[in-house]
């Protein structure tokens, strides 16, 4: 099969992807996220996901978090409401689930046998697509009868040591663009392979490539801004595919427009997802 990358995104393309808010919206209209993210040490990767799912415009965030992690996590950022989990350190089960619009799952999550138990549960009981990243893409790769049970329409967004965790070693790009649209195709995934260059393969077995992004975004934490920017857009109703090449086309130009006012090496993730709001403007 011809698989490659087929579509670039241009900002033409993704302006008409962002919906329009109606006056009398209001946070319900929005959607109510669960991020299950953090771990003792690992706390800010929650708490920049945290912000990223309510600066992409969801309308309330819940974060599960480890005992450790709950005042970190409100006092860091107290638009975000927590569930605390059983355990100190590390998340061991997360609760009801069936008032969240989506979950975002994985941002310094840890990969201890307990969480995996957690991840195993919350992909049992939840139906609706979910945002799947970092260590929950590595515990995903250690038991591989996870990968099944993962809701339909759901979005992977692995970085390329992650994708070869999850789907091997590849000899070059052509070969993992097939691996990943193949995968995307048959598992009815979104599917996206974090480059310079990111590709993003849909369940209809399109590959768009982001053509935003510079390397200032190569520091920590930008990843997990990303899991958010798209758990914030499923949350508001986008479907996933759309959902994915509108999340990671806006969290590349709000690093191009960080970078601009601030420079490459200064940046951080949280200007990244300071600058998600400009992004918008600038599709607007
Ligand atoms: P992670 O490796 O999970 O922290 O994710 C890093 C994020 O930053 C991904 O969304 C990458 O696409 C993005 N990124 C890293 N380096 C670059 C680069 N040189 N150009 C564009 N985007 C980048
Ligand atoms: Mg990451």
């Amino acid at each position: 099969g011809d698989i490659r990358p087929n579509q670039m995104l241009t900002e033409g393309y993704v302006a008409t992807l962002v919906k329009k808010r109606g006056n009398s919206d209001h946070k319900g209209t929005f959607g109510h996220a669960l991020l299950v993210a953090g771990s003792f040490g690992k706390m800010g990767a929650a708490v920049i996901a945290a912000r990223a799912v309510l600066r992409a415009g969801a309308g309330l965030v819940t974060c599960h978090v480890p005992r450790s992690g709950y005042e970190i996590m409100q006092i860091s950022f107290p638009e975000a409401m927590c569930t605390v989990d059983a355990h100190w350190y590390q998340t061991t089960g997360v609760g009801d689930l069936s008032q969240y619009a989506t979950i975002g799952i994985g941002p310094g999550l840890g990969t201890e046998q307990l969480t995996a138990a957690a991840l195993r549960d919350v992909l049992t009981r939840y139906a609706k697509p979910l945002v799947i990243d970092a260590d929950a893409l590595n515990l995903i790769a250690q038991s591989p009868s996870l990968f099944a049970l993962i809701p339909k329409g759901s979005i992977l967004t692995p970085h390329p040591k992650e994708f070869e965790r999850l789907f091997g070693k590849t000899a070059d790009s052509f070969a993992r663009w097939r691996v990943q649209g193949e995968a995307a195709k048959r598992n009815e995934l979104v599917i996206l392979l974090k480059t310079n260059h990111t590709t993003i393969a849909t369940p209809t077995g399109k590959i768009y490539v982001n053509t935003t992004g510079n390397p200032g975004m190569g520091t920590a934490g930008t990843g997990d801004a990303l899991t958010g920017i798209l758990t914030g857009l499923l949350a508001q109703g986008y479907e996933p595919a759309t959902a994915a090449t509108l999340g990671v086309y806006l969290h590349g130009l709000a690093g191009d427009l960080a970078a601009e006012a601030l420079s490459q090496e200064f940046l951080l993730a949280e200007d990244v997802v300071n600058h998600v709001g400009a992004a918008y403007q600038e599709l607007a």
